[in-house]
Order: C-alpha cells, then structure tokens, then sequence
C-alpha cells in the first residue's frame, strides 16, 4: 500500500453481526484519495436509487484520508457519509476534527462501513486492530457525555481512546442528529446521528498505537516545515491570529458589520445586540480555556464556564459561530451565557446546532405570524428573544415532547405543516448557516449548488467576499462569482478527502496540500491533478443526488432571499442573484440543468 494508508477498511454487517477486514484498492486511493472521496466512491459501488434513509443497505462509512494521524498540520480529522440522508434525501457526508480520525487509524483501519441493522444497541470496539461488536441495552437513552464517558472508563487506556457516538437525538431519529466524538467535536449536518441511531449502533470506541509511514518522510517533514510557517505568519491562522484568540465566533462582529448576520430567522440581516454574543465577549466573560484537535497548531477550540444565573453549565466546550448565530440573533437571542448552554445541551442530545437552531426560529415566525395554535405550544413561549424558550425547545425536540414532536420534524416539514412554506430558510431540506447570502453574492451561489444543502463549507466564499483570502472579491458583485464557488468546492472536496482542517485553507493553497500529500502517499500529485481529484469527488456526489431524483429545481435558495430585500443594515436592499449566476455556474461545470454530463464524467474518470 502506499505511504499514508493502513490499507484496511472494515466492514461490519449488523443484520448478520459478521465483521469482516477489506483490502483498500490502491487504485481507488489514487483517485480518490480518502476521506470524503473514498466513502463516496464506496457508497458508489453499492448504489442503489430506491435507498431509503433508514433501510439496512443505506451505508454509513467513517473514512480517514492519507493525511489523518500523519505529521501534517491539522490532519486530526475524518469525514463521515451515508447513502441516504434522512434530512435532505441527498447523500449525506459531515466532518469532525476530535481525535477519533487518528485513532482510528492507529487502531489499523482506514475507514469503517456499517449496513444492516442490528437487533439489539451494540457498540463497535475497535482496538489495537482487533474489532468486536458488543452488545449495549445499558447504553441506550444515554447522552453523548455520558456514554463517552462510559466507554472511556471501559477501556485500558482511557487517555488514548476515542468515543464516537450518538445522543438521543440520533436514537430518536431526529433527521438533523449527529455524530459526536470526543464529545464536543460533531458531524453534525444531513442527520448522520440519525441514520447511526436506525442502525442501533451506538457508538464506535477506538484505540491503538500504530502510526503509519508516510513514502517519503524527509520530503515531508519539509513540506510541513514550509506549510507551518505559512500557518504562523496568517493573520486568521497564527498563533496572535483571530482564530485562536476568539475562536470562531471572531466573526460574529465582523459578519454583522457587514450586514450578514441572519436575524429572526432571516427576517432581517444585523443585530444591534451581536456585540453581547461576540467572540470578544466570550472571552472575556466564559472561556476558561483553549484547546485544539489532534495535530493542530491553530488551537481554535473554547473551553467556556458559566459559573451562575439561570444559564450556568460548568467546564464544558464552545460554542461556535455557526452555533452562537443559530441560537443568538436567528432566535433573536443576545444573552451569551444561554447560548453556551444551548450549544451544551445539543452536545449532549447530539443535535446539530445550524438546524436546531434554524427550526426554532422557524417555529418562532409561525408563532409570531399566529400560525400555530396556542394548545399546539402547551404554554412554551417560542417567542424571538426568549432564551428559557428556546433551551425548553432543544430538550422537547431530543426527546420528541410536546410540541419537540413537530420540532424534530425539522423547518421544513415545520413550515409545510403550519401552512407557510416560506419560513422554511433551507436549501434542500437543511437549515442555512451564519451568512445571509443577500449581500455576499458566492455564498449564495455556493449554498444553492452544495451537494448537501444549505452548507456553508462546501465552498467558502466567505474567505474571499469577506475576509479578502486569497484575495478580496466584492461581495456584491456577481461577476466571477461561479468560476470561484466552483474552484472553491473542488478545493474542500480535495480537503475532505485528504483529511484536513478546512481552516488551514486560510493560510495554505493547492500547492502546499499538493506537496504535503505527495510526500504522504508517493502519488504523482500537483496542483491541478490535486484540483481534479476534488472535481471528481464533487461530481460523484452530484451523481448520485441525480440518480436520487435532483437536479436543476432544487439548487435554490428560499424566495426570502431572492425577492426580499434585506431591509436594513449596512446592506440595506441587497438581495441574491443566484437565478443571475446559475447557468454560468453549470456551464463552467460542465452540467446541464444540474447533471453532470456523459462527457464530464468520462473526463473525470467516473463513467
Ligand atoms: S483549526 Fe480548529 S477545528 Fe480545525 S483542526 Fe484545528 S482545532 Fe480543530
């Protein structure tokens, strides 16, 4: 096998209980990769355009790529996919940083596929490359913390193992659960927990010693040497950078002095109280601590307390910006201390944050709008700005109570439930992050093309529209807009393939991931081969959504956002031209009406 791989996938059947250990094609490796790629490529090779979310054949795969657990910035991370996501019925993918990625690895295994469904909860153990399923009813009900903890202290060597798992959420199916590990770290988009929890796995422990070689160590420990020093001397990403100093949530001023910070479920785009629940703000009242995943340099990590008042949650992690967002001004919440703990509890119930978020205040429209009945609420007070509202509404959606029952149905279903679509802010089923696209052009481009939905990191368009990285680019101009959302997305493919920090890309480019995983894996990469891998993996997935049933109607963004004006703020009257970019978008992809075609796929490798 080359450098960077272990050479093994495991595979674990939980109809039959029968475990069984797979060589890695070296040929699939080279084109694509790991990570993201490879778990696509193998959900691929099984597909099937009948899958239903929760049927036994939909695959669930966690795959690291060649540069997880090797000594190369940020490469803590492993990426996760299913076949079918129960919240957007497109194929379902998330990424965690964490641990577990290395451990896995270290454990003797690059990447774990699990079908069927098992008849009892089990765990899967995997230690020092020997793999069991044990049986685990005890475990059932337990949050994410707890059975983290649970798990650790049944291992030998608590410190050098890693605990991914589901919480409630994913037991009770809720289409926006995720998949957490080491407890605060989260795959958390396109329901991932969920399709776990039909699975009744509840989680997958690992630990083990063995590293693996890279081909050529010297050529890497340069090209890591030279990636390191660009790191340090970035401004997002250096040691004094915004990054680790104030942790995502830096941006929550910057966003809103731009006139994108979603507000009152995108009713509005700024927030006079966003300084309250600032990154600047977290520091100075809750952080307590930094901490980073497995490798990293950056260290963006919150460790926060909240030592009193209705909100107190002592020693615990975050939150994030996508997260203090979702809570904070899209709830039309400004109390930070609620919105740390509001992060706590969906760690614990393993939701994610961006679409538990997103329904609650989708939920808070229909009421403000009398479209739900007040007996319908059983006296809650989902109302903007309530933040005991909104904490009772992330427990009653865990555990489908009350009204949490229509809750975890998700805005979508919500909305169409309540008679008022256009409160849904999703893209294909998924709750849009911490951007409202109205005055940043690409994001919005990026959000309405995205493979899974209303995703913010399938292309970043926010580093360049935004932050000016690699270069500034207006970010309400339209002009040019495809050409970077599509470098952009073929960039994370590649990312998420590798596996890395996509945050890393604020201070590396294609050449240094070029040179890092070539030194890795021994392939011939460079640059643009690296850029046509990323391709490949894009277009992969967007043929599967097409085999799905996908195309050209459902890359939209919500009409909100198209014919409403922002109306007030810095970006006063700004609305999104996605309908003005899209055709360009597939031209340059080579797609029509959102397919890729025969001749793109031959081009690719993939056909
Ligand atoms: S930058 Fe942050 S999220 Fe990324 S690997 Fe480092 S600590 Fe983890």
């Amino acid at each position: 096998m080359p450098g960077g791989y272990v050479g093994k996938i495991l595979d674990v059947d939980l109809d039959s209980g029968e475990l069984k250990d797979l060589p890695l094609d070296e040929e699939m490796a080279r084109m694509y990769l790991g990570g993201k790629g490879l778990g696509l490529k193998l959900i691929y090779d099984e597909f099937r355009a009948d899958m239903q979310p929760f049927d036994p054949d939909n695959l669930l795969i966690f795959a690291t790529g060649p540069a997880t657990g090797e000594k190369i910035p940020t490469s803590g991370r492993y990426h996760i996919v299913c076949s079918k996501s129960p919240q957007t019925g497109t194929v379902g993918s998330g990424n965690a940083g964490g641990k577990w990625g290395p451990y896995l690895k270290f454990a003797g295994y690059d990447v774990v596929v699990v079908r069927g469904i098992s008849r009892e909860p089990v765990y899967l153990e995997i230690i020092e490359g020997k793999a069991r399923l044990v049986p685990a009813p005890e475990l059932w009900g337990m949050t994410a913390h707890s059975v983290t903890d649970e798990l650790a202290s049944r291992s030998e060597n608590p410190k050098k193992t890693s605990v991914a798992c589901i919480g409630p959420g994913g037991e009770n199916l809720i289409p926006f659960a995720g998949i957490m590990n080491d407890k605060y770290r989260t795959a958390g988009r396109t329901g991932l927990g969920a399709v776990m929890g039909s699975k009744k796995l509840k989680a997958v422990v690992v630990s083990g010693s063995k590293r693996v070689e890279p081909a050529d160590p010297e050529l890497l420990k340069e090209k890591v040497a030279e990636a390191m020093a660009k790191i340090k001397e970035n401004p997002v990403t250096g040691p004094k950078g915004g990054l680790h100093t104030y942790g995502t949530a830096v941006l929550v001023n910057i966003i809103n002095e731009s006139g994108a910070y979603p507000t009152r479920n995108f009713q509005e785009a700024y927030f006079p109280d966003a300084n309250e629940q600032s990154g600047e703000t977290l520091v100075e009242k809750y952080l307590t601590g930094r901490g980073g995943c497995w490798g990293c340099p950056i260290v963006c990590g919150r460790k926060s307390d909240v030592p009193d008042g209705p909100f107190s949650i002592r020693d615990t992690e975050g939150p994030e910006y996508e997260t203090i967002f979702a809570f904070g001004a899209n709830c039309g919440v400004k109390e930070l201390d609620a919105l740390v703990k509001a992060n706590h509890l969906c760690d614990e119930f393993g939701l994610d944050t961006i679409s538990m978020g997103g329904t609650i205040a989708c939920a808070m429209e229909l009421v403000e709008r009398g479209l739900i009945p007040e007996e319908k609420l059983q006296n809650m007070t989902l109302r903007f700005g309530d933040p005991a509202a909104m904490l009772e509404a992330i427990w009653r959606t865990a555990y489908k109570a009350g009204f949490g029952a229509d809750l975890a149905l998700g805005s979508k279903a919500l909305a169409e439930k309540y008679g008022a679509p256009e409160c849904s802010i999703t893209v294909k089923g998924m709750e849009l992050p911490a951007y409202d696209p109205r005055p940043i052009q690409g994001i919005g481009l990026n959000y309405a093309t995205a493979n899974r939905g209303g995703d913010h990191v399938y292309g970043y368009m926010i580093s360049p529209e935004i932050l000016g990285l690699p270069e500034k680019l207006d970010p309400y101009a339209v002009e040019d807009k495809p050409k970077w959302t599509i470098i952009l997305q073929d960039l994370t493919s590649a990312i998420n393939s590798s596996v890395v920090c996509l945050f890393s890309s604020f201070a590396l480019g294609l050449s240094e991931y070029a040179g890092m995983l070539a030194a890795v894996t021994g392939f011939d990469l460079d640059p643009d081969k690296l850029l046509k891998l990323g391709e490949r993996v894009t277009n992969l997935e967007r043929l599967m959504n097409n085999m799905y049933g996908l195309d050209r109607k459902e890359d939209i963004l919500p009409k909100r956002l198209t014919e409403e004006p922002v109306p007030s703020g810095p970006a006063k009257g700004q609305v999104s031209h996605v309908p003005e970019m899209i055709n360009e978008y597939y031209a340059l992809r080579g797609w029509v009406d959102g397919k890729p075609t025969e001749e793109k796929l031959k081009e690719l490798g993939i056909a």
